[in-house]
């Protein structure tokens, strides 16, 4: 089991909690992929959309253009991003790229990508997830798919360790994936890294009966009974391997997990990378401060990751800290902070 260490505490709920707030804007829009207008969504049709190409697969008119069916799949090309939603650019033909597209048709998180007859190997896809992010770099990270329109199509990450399993944000909730994070183990605790990617925390928590973890300023009244808030400015240690570095500006209780052995930083949405590698901090959906957030992207000129796993946007892996340390002060110093 991993224990918590050093200042965490399991601190009362508190009396009164912040309103129930959360980086969702009534002006979240397909203009910047990763995020989304929920209710907008809810009001167009399923209806085929009709930039798409013809052929068995299809978005719909609901697509909130997050991005995730494009970089789940970027080598087949079967999403494109066209007139600010996601198409079918090209049908998927067999093999690789049907099973791809169908994990983004499992994956998107307003159910908008469809196929014309019932897929007849869907529950052989189901049974890919979680996906290995990568099975020989990064052992045990897994990519849990299924995102929730709750938590603005989030990305949500399992950590298969010895010491027991560690959650990374709450994908939506579904049976399928429950049954195969049990074949893994389970896990022993859900690491959330702000109050929007919390998503269906209270039924991942109670299936898998693993203890939430979240930083005491993003509680908010439906996380108002998670297991394990933390207090104060950290770090906290998860055993020897992970560490809670608490990194706020985009909420005020914004936190990443260091999982050390594996250079790895799961960063919610403190900072998330494009696909050039170059940095992002998605400011036009600040709830805290761009300078602090800022401030603490700063912090991680000293930590020692070379691969991000973000909650929204793209991942990136570095090849050495030379080029991560480059592309974080570029980044600073594009926006004027270093
Ligand atoms: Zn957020």
């Amino acid at each position: 089991m991993i224990r918590m260490e050093s200042s965490f505490s399991s601190s009362q709920i508190r009396a009164s909690f912040p309103a129930n707030r959360s980086c969702r804007k009534k002006d979240f829009g397909r203009k910047f992929p990763g995020f989304f207008n929920v209710k907008a969504a809810s009001k167009l049709s399923k209806q085929r959309r009709p930039q798409n190409i013809e052929g068995e697969f299809y978005v719909d008119e609901r697509c909130i253009d997050c991005d995730t069916c494009r970089w789940m799949a970027p080598v087949t090309q079967v999403f494109k991003r066209i007139d600010e939603q996601a198409a079918v650019y090209k049908q998927p033909l067999h093999g690789e790229e049907r099973r791809k597209a169908l994990q983004a048709l499992l994956s998107c998180p307003t159910s908008s990508i469809h196929t014309e007859s019932p897929p007849y190997d869907i529950q052989e896809v189901q049974r890919t997830f979680p996906i290995p992010i990568d099975g020989k770099k990064l052992p045990g990270v897994y990519y849990c798919g299924y995102h929730s329109e709750k938590s603005f199509g989030a990305t949500s990450y399992l950590i298969v360790h010895p010491e027991g399993n560690i959650m990374v944000d709450s994908p939506r909730y579904t049976e399928h994936l429950a049954k195969r994070i049990e074949m893994l183990g389970g896990a022993r605790y859900m690491f959330l890294t702000h109050r929007d990617d919390v998503a269906d925390h209270a039924k991942w928590s109670r299936r898998l009966r693993c203890d939430r973890i979240l930083h005491s300023l993003e509680v908010q009244i439906d996380t108002a009974d998670v297991e394990m808030k933390l207090d104060g400015d950290g770090p906290w240690t998860v055993g020897p391997d992970f560490e809670i570095i608490c990194t706020p500006g985009h909420t005020e209780g914004s936190s990443c997990l260091f999982y050390k052995p594996m250079k790895t930083l799961f960063t919610g949405d403190h900072i998330a990378a494009r696909s050039d590698k170059s940095f992002s901090i998605f400011e036009m959906y600040n709830c805290d401060s761009v300078i602090t957030q800022l401030d603490n992207v700063q912090k991680l000129l000293e930590l020692d990751f070379l691969w991000i796993l973000p909650g929204h946007g793209r991942r990136a892996e570095f090849k050495d800290t030379n080029e991560k340390n480059s592309a974080l002060i570029h980044f600073l110093a594009d926006k004027g902070h270093f």
